[in-house]
């Protein structure tokens, strides 16, 4: 077989089979009728010329056969995720990719998924694999090729033009579509994420905030607690108004809610460095975050304040990345484990770091397993099991709308327990410190909603589970009271809001983002 034939038929193969999220996709805002039936038989047909075109640019007598298999390989997971979860293979998707730990992954895995992998990955491959290529001399290659790419790229044109009134209003006014097309969204993605995240040499991480200082010393010295949560949207916490009682220790605490909180981004990767770094949502990139301190690093600058960072989700996403840093995933560190160590463990032994503290302030930052998807049965204790019946499995799509509900409240549930727990231990201290605990959560997350779950749609796509989010603060002393609570805030002010609780003098401080003041 030729290159050209097994690129048409590889071609076929993807635009078929690999690409049913797009096509659904494309049928809800263009129903399959009339003149759209036209419009969307060439859409098929422009994704398939795109393909081979592409195929082609990339085709060798070495590299052929190794560029289509890794596709298959790669394509088969991505399509098993978009027709399961409706997520979106981009950039930020690809960095959570590239963050996930083993533990996480296994959480994923399926029948279903190595299903897809054999059928559209594996078998398609093996094919490929076997199939004898006919490689002529070069100059007949060079000019077959050539003939291939011209011809597809004539056939694009001609199909963009032929329809243009149909392709302007799908780029323009439909521009999240092709964000489900496969294999060529996630391709790019892969070059957008590189874009972003590799710098030509070391990152130098800019220091802000060199001033800051604590003038008069706080007296008596803050003891905050900070708790980052995970997938917590606020429509399902009862202290919002949620019908299901999901919040029924904390409601007994004396906190301060805030109905609504919006969060920077819609996954960990994004949100967490985000949320704590200088910028604002509008001028975060990642980038920017890893490559400028953050508000941790300007509460160090002080040298009156010990920070300590545990983490039961996963790392601090570069936050903490010049301060201590404590792994509570594993049961070497973490006392409290079953199935998994859980987010009360990271409480055990924090006495004795408060005591070893001598005259300093003290912010220590717990960052939860919470409510970490699609295994939400399995991040709370049996006897949080309030809610039944619960969805046992990783593939929610076969779960009922109620069954994932319960899941996902009763993990609810547990981050309820463990908050008002670390409430309870921090009232140990009020009469020697000035206590406080901040909760917020990284992001929302879809629970079937539309057919979308988890979280990590882009930001101007994705639904409002995904991006409003739980937030609340406690204070020892029931002090301002005066907060405006139903005032719209964001993690844009987080940065500003620990300078401010800790009395920071510094000229990145902006009072007016401040919540407190
Ligand atoms: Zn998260």
């Amino acid at each position: 077989m030729t290159q050209t034939r097994l690129i048409l038929i590889t071609a076929l193969l993807f635009t078929l089979f690999s690409n049913l999220s797009f096509f659904t996709n494309v049928i809800e805002v263009y129903p399959f009728e009339g003149m759209n039936i036209l419009y969307i038989l060439s859409l098929a047909l422009l994704l398939f010329t795109f393909m081979v075109f592409l195929f082609t640019l990339l085709s060798s007598r070495y590299t052929t056969k190794a560029i289509l298999i890794m596709m298959l390989i790669i394509s088969s997971f991505t399509s098993y995720f978009m027709d399961s979860y409706h997520v979106v293979i981009d950039s930020e998707m690809i960095r959570n990719s590239m963050q996930t730990d083993l533990a996480e992954s296994l959480d994923l895995f399926s029948v279903e998924m190595i299903l897809y992998l054999i059928i559209l990955g594996i078998v398609p491959s093996f094919f490929i694999y076997k199939i004898e290529l006919k490689i002529d001399s070069f100059k007949i290659e060079f000019f077959r090729k050539l003939k291939t790419i011209l011809l597809s790229l004539l056939v694009i044109v001609l199909i963009v033009v032929s329809f243009s009134k149909f392709y302007t209003s799908f780029f323009r006014e439909h521009k999240s579509l092709r964000y489900y097309t496969n294999p060529t969204y996630w391709i790019y993605s892969i070059g957008d994420y590189i874009s972003k995240t590799l710098n030509s040499g070391e990152v130098i991480v800019k220091p802000i905030g060199l001033d800051a200082n604590i003038t008069t010393p706080n007296r008596p010295h803050k003891l905050v607690i900070m708790v980052v949560g995970e997938a917590t949207r606020a429509d399902h916490l009862s202290l919002n108004g949620y019908d299901k009682e999901t919040n029924p220790l904390l409601k007994r605490e004396n906190i301060i809610n805030f109905p609504k909180f919006y969060s920077c981004g819609t996954s960990t990767a994004y949100s967490v460095p985000c949320m704590f770094s200088i910028y604002n949502r509008d001028d975060y990139s990642y980038k920017k975050g890893i490559s400028t301190q953050n508000v941790l690093d300007v509460l160090d600058h002080t040298k009156k304040v010990s920070i300590l960072w545990r983490d039961n989700n996963s790392n601090s996403k570069g936050v903490a990345t010049r301060l201590t840093h404590q792994n509570f995933k594993t049961s070497e560190n973490n006392t409290i484990c079953d199935i998994e160590c859980r987010d009360e463990g990271m409480l055990v032994g924090l006495d004795r770091y408060i005591k070893e503290q001598k005259d300093r302030d003290i912010l220590i930052i717990l960052h939860q397993m919470g409510n970490h998807g699609p295994a939400y049965y399995k991040r709370y204790p049996k006897s949080f099991e309030k809610f039944t019946p619960v969805c046992k499995t990783n593939q929610l799509e076969k779960c009922s709308k109620e069954s994932i509900n319960n899941a996902y409240d009763n993990a609810l549930l547990y981050s309820d327990y463990f908050l008002s727990k670390s409430i309870n231990f921090l009232k140990k201290y009020n009469n020697q410190f000035s206590t406080t605990l901040l909760y917020i959560s990284d992001h929302g997350e879809s629970l079937g909603e539309n057919g979308i779950y988890l979280h990590g749609m882009p930001y101007f796509i994705a639904p409002n589970a995904q991006k409003h989010v739980g937030a609340f603060i406690w204070f020892g002393d029931n002090s301002h009271n005066d907060i405006d609570k139903e005032k719209e805030y964001s993690q844009d002010n987080l940065f500003h809001t620990l300078l401010g609780l800790f009395n920071v003098k510094t000229e990145v401080y902006q009072k007016e983002m401040d919540i407190l003041r």
